[in-house]
């Protein structure tokens, strides 16, 4: 039984092989009618290729034809605007998305210093009833100042 040499073919072909390669399928085409038939078949098909590779040609009329299928007229104005536009939205998108990860940010950080900021000062007035009074109405004026000043900061950062 004879070894083949249809892998080299398609190398052999487009001269791929080193010159031993060349000359070993060279050698084998010359006995071996398989891969000479093999060879041939490959060369019609590279042929075949080509020539429908070369036929092709745009039609009349083909860049026009894309664009109406696309919908794009270039004739119109309003395209060019289209592109600033979305450029514009993508940029507010993007602040947006960054703006509220910062405020979530901010806002946790902020929690967690008043929840260490309470337990702290739980300890050191938890004795004294007249200061946990006076704590408990300073709590209130931060949480309206902190409120007004959450709310002017939405109204401030939404479009
Ligand atoms: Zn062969």
């Amino acid at each position: 039984m004879q070894n083949h040499i249809e892998d080299l073919l398609s190398a052999y072909m487009d001269h791929e092989l080193t010159e031993d390669e060349r000359q070993q399928v060279e050698d084998h085409l010359e006995s071996c009618p398989h891969c000479t038939a093999m060879l041939n078949e490959l060369m019609d098909i590279q042929n075949q290729v080509v020539t429908a590779f070369h036929s092709i040609q745009a039609q009349e009329g083909l860049e026009d034809q894309v664009i109406n299928a696309v919908g794009v007229d270039a004739s119109k104005q309003r395209n060019w605007l289209l592109v600033p536009l979305l450029t514009v939205l993508c940029f507010i998108t993007i602040a947006l998305v960054a703006a509220g990860s910062l405020l979530f940010k901010f806002v946790s950080v902020g929690f967690r210093v008043l929840y260490y900021l309470v337990i702290a000062l739980g300890s050191i007035l938890g004795s004294n009833p007249y200061t946990i009074a006076g704590l408990i109405g300073f709590s209130i004026l931060l949480i309206v100042v902190s409120s007004i000043s959450l709310n002017h900061l939405f109204k401030t950062k939404s479009i």
